[in-house]
């Protein structure tokens, strides 16, 4: 099978740690020059000593910094001569009662997994316009296309993902521009552990009790890689996933009913 990834430049928010790190070896096994931006430069400088790729270029990014991400993405068409792949992939979760919800956890979570995510996409979309070429990977979840009660905030973010994602799909087409949102399921990484709980909310323990063996990150990211290499609208994985989003879509109100009911 062709590999679409060698000798092409790729930029992965949210490469320190979990999926966004998994996707950084993976690419860059495949013969990618990646750019990994982080806001955690320990977990950078971990990926840096494993895949020991001078291929491999590290960045401390907040990617609620909106001139750090337009930045970033210049140096790498300066350096690089062009970006072919924008993995948007940086996020957090928010578990608990929609009531405990303060208004500054609402701003942080939509700074970081929308605010994001738009910053990245416009940046990299105005790139990908003048070479005419490019294609732009969102990290959504399964909450960006179902009800997931005690993650609302997080839902409303990753809905928004998907939106933005799939319409501006059908917008970037006729310039020769790709977009696809990624929709994982449950993926082993440090998310869950690193949580913002509210009140007596236990994330860790509320996705332990989740009947699906978690994907590990590695997985995650070749189930994406794969999806990118088909241009599929939605990458969704793993395969339980995919039967639980299209049952979703003829049966919202039993399969909401029915996955958040022991929430
Ligand atoms: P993770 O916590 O292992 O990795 C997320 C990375 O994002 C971390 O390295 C973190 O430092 C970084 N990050 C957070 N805020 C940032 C900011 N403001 N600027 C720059 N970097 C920032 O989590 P993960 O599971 O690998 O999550 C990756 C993406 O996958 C997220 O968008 C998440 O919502 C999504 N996702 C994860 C799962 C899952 O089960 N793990 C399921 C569905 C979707």
């Amino acid at each position: 099978m062709s590999n679409p990834f060698i000798g092409k430049t790729a930029v992965v928010t949210g490469g320190a740690s979990g999926i966004g790190y998994a996707l950084c070896l993976e690419l860059s096994r495949r013969g990618a020059v990646v750019y990994a931006a982080d806001l955690n430069a320990e977990g950078l400088e971990r990926l840096r000593q494993e895949s020991k790729s001078e291929k491999l270029h590290m960045t401390v990014l907040n990617v609620t910094d909106e001139a750090a991400v337009n930045a970033l993405l210049g140096r790498v068409v300066a350096e690089q001569g062009r970006l072919d792949y924008l993995f948007n992939n940086a996020g957090i979760v928010v578990g608990g009662n929609f009531e405990d919800m303060t208004t500054s956890e609402w701003k942080k979570i939509v700074d970081i997994n929308l605010w994001g995510v738009i910053y990245g996409t416009q940046h990299g979309y105005a790139l990908m316009l003048k070479q005419g070429s490019g294609h732009i990977i969102n990290t959504a979840s399964t909450a960006g296309v179902m009800p997931v009660a005690k993650s609302t905030a997080y839902a409303a973010t990753k809905h928004a993902v998907v939106g933005l994602s799939t319409s501006l799909r059908e917008e970037a087409r006729k310039h020769g521009i790709r977009v696809s949102v990624a929709v994982p399921g449950v993926i082993d990484t440090n998310i869950f552990s690193t949580a913002t709980n509210l009140k007596d909310h236990d994330y860790s323990a509320a996705m332990d009790r989740v009947p699906f063996r978690k994907m590990s990150p590695n997985r995650a990211a070749q189930a994406i890689l794969a999806g990118v290499a088909r241009n599929q609208q939605y990458i969704v994985f793993p395969g339980y996933n995919r039967a639980i989003v299209f049952m979703n879509r003829s049966m919202p109100s039993l399969m909401g009913w029915l996955i958040n009911k022991a929430a």
